[in-house]
């Protein structure tokens, strides 16, 4: 191998960068060549690639978002993309790629290698939904960014006495909503994969609390639940307290990087450049059982992951289980 490149892809997530640069210092420190692709598969098509030096990735591990910008491509998802993609490798020289993104991202990876082309995934993404691995890079910070400011959230929704729903993002995963559920002591979470929920009994729930005394009730909402402001006039009306949705956005993808996603990405990344640089093909790198390992990447897509039901569980007994005892 002569010549690596590295793009990311789909959305961004806070600690791209830090993984772009550990690919990118990984490799010069081994005598290789560094490109970067882009605006994703979008800008391979386009031929959006620029030679990287180690001081262009200076300055960048502390940033959010990506310096080499991120795209959904339509395109790469037919046959004739993914062949020009493969093309345009070759005509740049590119003899191994690093795909930093989720799991669409390594789908399009995987297209690439059928093709020839030796890529490897990096798993960034906010959403935590990436079966092979149990740390995905950006989760912390999205986390850390989303319970702060349902924090805060909290403190103006205690002093008026409101109900809050607050959405988080997470796509179809319920990751994020989780974590802040149990983080928030939220009263109430709604995550996708228990799609089932019960909203007379939420509804119960806001008004046995009152009674009790209780001056706020916060439901951490899922993305993949959605519908925050229908709901909130909803609960509202069955329960006459005023309610209010707080729909967190995209804040949740930005800012400067916590410690353990630099940390991750930069392990990641390098880790990805030394399974290019061992030969190997066709892989994936993720973390499992307190190491940092690499599949192969039909293995990895083929993967399932499923929300824990025993953290589910405490999320909600740390809520709701007090009522016999105050
Ligand atoms: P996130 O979930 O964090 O947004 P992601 O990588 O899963 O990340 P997607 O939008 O699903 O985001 O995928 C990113 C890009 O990867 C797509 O825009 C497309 O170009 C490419 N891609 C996705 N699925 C495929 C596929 N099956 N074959 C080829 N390319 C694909």
């Amino acid at each position: 191998i002569k010549t690596i490149g590295v793009l990311t892809s789909g959305g961004d997530a806070p600690g791209m960068n830090a993984a772009i640069r550990a690919v990118v210092r990984r490799g010069l420190s081994r005598g290789i060549n560094m490109k970067g692709v882009l605006k994703g598969y979008n800008g391979l098509l386009n031929e959006e690639i620029i030679d990287l030096t180690a001081v262009d990735v200076s300055d960048t591990i502390q940033r959010g978002g990506t310096i080499l910008y991120t795209a959904r491509c339509a395109e790469f998802r037919t046959e004739e993309g993914q062949r020009r993609g493969a093309e345009v490798c070759k005509k740049h020289g590119i003899d191994g790629l690093v795909v930093i993104g989720g799991d669409g991202s390594f789908a399009g990876a995987q297209k690439l290698a059928n093709l020839g082309i030796n890529a490897v995934g990096v798993p960034g993404t906010i959403d935590l939904d990436i079966a092979c691995t149990e740390y995905t890079i950006g989760f912390d910070t999205a986390v850390n960014t989303a319970m702060e400011a349902i924090d805060k959230v909290r403190d103006t929704s205690t002093s008026h006495e409101r109900v809050s729903i607050i959405e988080v993002m997470g796509r179809n995963a319920g990751y994020l909503a989780l974590w802040c559920g149990i983080a928030n002591g939220a009263e109430d979470v709604l995550l996708p994969e228990k799609y089932d929920y019960d909203e007379q009994q939420i509804i119960n729930n806001i008004i046995d609390n009152r009674k009790k005394g209780k001056k706020h009730h916060i439901i951490i909402n899922a993305e993949g639940i959605g519908h925050s402001e229908a709901m909130a006039k909803r609960i509202e009306a069955a329960t006459g307290i005023e309610t209010r949705a707080t729909i967190l956005g995209h804040m949740q993808r930005g800012g400067s990087p916590t410690c353990k996603d630099r940390v991750y990405a930069s392990i990641m990344g390098a880790k990805a450049v030394d399974v290019l640089l061992e030969g190997k093909t066709k892989r994936v790198i993720g973390y499992k059982n307190g190491e940092y390992v690499d599949f192969d990447i039909n293995e990895a897509l083929a993967m399932k992951k499923t929300i824990p039901d025993y953290q589910y569980e405490i999320s909600y007994s740390l809520s709701h289980n007090y009522s016999k005892n105050v």
